[in-house]
């Protein structure tokens, strides 16, 4: 029987782990056969205090295991495939194994969507990015293309258009689905420039992002553009489906938090994207990984 099982090992499940280790609770991470998180698929973090001269994403996330190994986590570098919270102890199936833990932090954080061409695939990391906030600064008065309708695609084309000289955002309908106000920003600003009922079909570059080839879905008109960068910002997706039908998730299938970090289930905590579609920043994650391993720390000292 474990003290404390951590599911996921971004910035959230590593900050958790480093604080339940420090409070002696030896915690076993289940960390996934991508471990590390969104941060894996990054180059330069600049945003992350401490750093003044940049940190690469994976190279953050090793330190951040090591330092989570120094007291005493223990890692299974594979994926949990079913839980069962509703009866105590919690349990944890990886694969033909099964786990028991007193109480559990879910930090499995979400995925960014992706268009799903091979070309984005080919160019990510070199001009194709899902994140404004963290690879914006790089195309300071360049051109860049956004993808999307929704919230978010307003805001990053909104932040892009304070760094690069042009931003061309791609929808694929004739009206977003963002809020109004933000609409309203967008289509105000001189930078930004729409291209509506509007597809990707192709990202174009060898070693990195040139241009686009786009189809307009309504007339079938293709056309290639310049540009260098590529922002898809077409919705994250948080990873709950294994949680289903174990603690409770909103419409968008985040998972609820009721208290502090506690879920529907008493033992059962969140931290990180799982549970936050607002913020969804390394920082946000780690600070809410630490606010999970002194709750559950807690939440042990009062089953004594
Ligand atoms: P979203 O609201 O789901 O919007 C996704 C957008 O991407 C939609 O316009 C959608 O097009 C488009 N899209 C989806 N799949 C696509 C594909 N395969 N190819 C091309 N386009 C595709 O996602 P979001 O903008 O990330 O927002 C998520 C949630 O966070 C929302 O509830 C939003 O309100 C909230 N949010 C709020 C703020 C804020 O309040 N400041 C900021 C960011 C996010 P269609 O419209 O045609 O479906």
């Amino acid at each position: 029987m474990e003290k404390l099982i951590i599911i996921g090992s971004g910035p959230a499940g590593l900050t958790a782990a480093i604080y339940a280790g420090r409070a002696n609770l030896a915690p076993l991470v289940i960390s996934g056969y991508q471990p590390g998180g969104q941060l894996m698929l990054t180059t330069d973090v600049e945003n992350f205090p401490g750093f003044p001269d940049a940190v690469q994403g994976p190279d953050l996330m090793m330190q951040m295991r090591a330092q989570a190994e120094r007291f005493g986590t223990r890692f299974v570098d594979r994926d949990a495939t079913s839980v069962d919270f509703r009866a105590k102890p919690f349990k944890i199936s990886v694969e033909d194994e099964s786990y028991e833990a007193q109480t559990i932090i879910v930090a499995t954080g979400a995925s960014a969507r992706w268009l799903g061409i091979e070309s984005e695939a080919r160019l990510r990391g070199k001009g194709v990015s899902v994140c404004a906030t963290c690879d914006g600064f790089f195309f300071k008065e360049k051109h860049v293309v956004v993808v999307g309708g929704g919230d978010s695609a307003m805001e990053e084309s909104l932040f892009l258009s304070r760094i690069a000289s042009r931003v061309t955002l791609i929808h694929r309908r004739e009206e977003f689905r963002a809020s109004k106000v933000l609409q309203e920003r967008v289509l105000s600003n001189e930078k930004i420039f729409v291209e509506w009922n509007t597809v990707v079909e192709e990202i174009l570059g060898k070693d990195s992002v040139s241009g686009v080839a786009l189809r307009n879905v309504k007339t079938n008109e293709e056309k290639r553009i310049a540009c260098d960068g590529i922002f898809i910002t077409i919705g994250h997706m948080p990873n709950t489906e294994l949680f289903r039908n174990q603690v409770e998730l909103d419409e968008r299938s985040y998972i609820v938090i009721k208290n502090n970090t506690e879920t529907s289930i008493s033992g059962i905590f969140a931290a990180g994207d799982v549970c936050d579609y607002r913020y969804k920043q390394a920082i946000t994650a780690a600070g809410s990984g630490c606010r999970a391993a002194i709750d559950a720390e807690k939440f042990l000292e009062l089953l004594k």
